[in-house]
């Protein structure tokens, strides 16, 4: 593979870590031609899907702590002691904004790592192969509470991210992060994520006017400029398509990719009675007589609403059953040998039984979607009616894996058309090129794989913005 060389002496090509199915870097590969010569990721079905997907991509399958080396050297070999011109790296950090550094400290001490400092600190291989590989310019994909997270660093002190990544990168590059919706990058979805981006073009590093400051409230210089009007909607992404239910017709003939999970009855009767753009926990009407009801202000109350206070006739709330006896004086829910409410109340004649109350949690779970908005966003769960904003906002059911697709921009929509649209394919290669047989469902890992990822279109933008970057300056 013949590389071209840029003025700076790098080569135009990039490298991925945490891969995942590869997402992120179709934009990369198959919308700009910029070769991902490496890629990395941990998890053999998702490496499968880098193989078969990107045949010309040399993939690393492993932990990042380990290949560090093994990276590096292939891609000093491969560029012939010239430098990269992209890094991108999508660590799955969780960030961790109630994380103080004094409890990381105190882990340390009693000599264990948390288990979210552990998944947090997989930055710290990212910076290393930065170091050792000097690319013209390096993204990296967090969640965006990264930026108040704090973790173990390299001398096992407790560090935020931020200031390792100008403590480690700072005297090298310029480095820019700031949270960017993608809804405002015609992305149909909203999804905020934290961008990081480093340049180390010294035309363009002489650009930034406070070169201290790396966390910016509106997007600096480095990321490309958000459009906050005409933002594309869930209709104009969806609303063409073949209706289905999730009880009653689960796929499209003529769309094998149009298909959702069946939902149980019990959900399937609280999604049916619920309005677009609200929760099931809101399902206060009684379909019997129609009385309405008002939410009670306390939570034990609210628990104990799930039957209508005139005829007695369930609510379509979301409920589950819980054995217990009720306060007669507070109306808490009190576990079975209890002699005393939690307020201590004697709890006197207060019979053991099975108590129907109401799910625990927030209103945006066993949420509707808006059609005239973006998505909210896609995230693992997508097939998850119980998790943050996943119900259709008319039919009843979760989006399907067509839907997914294209509110992630991996197909085309009617207003948001891809050059790469269909091309990626779910299908696995193992090592050794043969097929490989993951032991999770393909549509899991579909919605898996999409979840975690970066828009394509999304990176478009970041990319397409960087070159102008350069050519504007250099
Ligand atoms: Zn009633
Ligand atoms: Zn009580």
């Amino acid at each position: 593979m013949e590389l071209k060389t840029l003025s700076s002496g790098a080569k135009l090509c990039s490298i991925s870590l945490f891969s995942g199915g590869g997402i992120g870097d179709i934009a990369l590969e198959w919308g700009f031609k910029i070769p991902v010569i490496v890629k990395c990721e941990i998890l053999e079905e998702r490496a499968s899907l880098l193989r078969s997907n990107y045949p010309e991509s040399k993939v690393f399958q492993g932990d990042i702590w380990d290949l560090k080396s093994e990276i590096t050297n292939h891609v000093k070999t491969t560029l012939h002691k010239s430098r990269p011109w992209l890094i991108v790296s999508s660590p799955p950090c969780q960030g961790m904004s109630t994380n103080g550094a004094g409890r990381i400290l105190k882990a340390i001490e009693d000599g264990k790592r948390s288990e979210h400092d552990e998944r947090n600190r997989l930055i710290l291989p990212s910076i290393d192969i930065i170091e050792e590989l000097s690319p013209d310019w390096f993204i990296f994909e967090n969640v965006p509470t990264m930026e108040n997270t704090v973790i173990s660093n390299e001398n096992n002190l407790p560090e935020n991210i931020m200031s390792i990544l100008k403590r480690r990168l700072g005297s090298e590059y310029t480095i820019k992060a700031s949270v960017l919706n993608f809804s405002n990058y015609g992305v149909p979805q909203n999804r905020k994520r934290l961008i990081t981006i480093g340049c180390r073009i010294n035309k363009i590093k002489q650009v930034d006017s406070n070169p201290n400051q790396i966390f910016t409230k509106k997007p600096s210089f480095l990321h490309p400029l958000p459009n906050t009007s005409n933002k594309i909607t869930l209709r104009q992404t969806i609303g063409h398509l073949e209706k289905l239910d999730s009880k009653h017709k689960l796929f499209s003939l003529k769309e094998p990719l149009h298909r959702i999970p069946k939902l149980s009855d019990d959900p399937y009767w609280w999604i049916t009675n619920t309005p677009e753009n609200e929760s099931a926990f809101n399902n206060l009407t009684c379909l019997n007589c129609n009385t309405s009801h008002i939410r009670p202000e306390t939570k034990q109350l609210d628990l104990l609403l799930v039957k209508c206070t005139k005829c007695s006739e369930n609510l379509p709330r979301p409920t589950t059953y819980e054995r217990g006896w009720i306060c007669s004086i507070c109306s808490t829910i009190n576990k079975k040998y209890t002699r005393k409410c939690i307020n201590l109340h004697q709890r006197n004649k207060a019979k053991l039984e099975t108590i129907r109350r109401l799910v625990k949690g927030f209103d945006t779970s066993y949420r509707r979607m808006t059609w005239d908005l973006p998505a909210k966003t896609i995230t693992q769960n997508s097939g998850t009616y119980s998790s943050d904003g996943k119900g259709h906002p008319e039919q009843n059911r979760v989006l399907s894996i067509l839907e997914i697709l294209l509110i992630q921009t991996v197909h085309s929509s009617s207003k948001v058309k891809v050059r790469w649209n269909g091309r990626y394919k779910f299908e696995f290669l193992s090592e050794s090129n043969t097929l490989f047989n993951p032991t999770k469902s393909l549509d899991s890992i579909i919605r898996d794989v999409i979840g975690e990822s970066i828009p394509p279109l999304g990176m478009q933008k970041i990319i397409e913005h960087l070159q102008q970057l350069e050519k504007k300056h250099c």
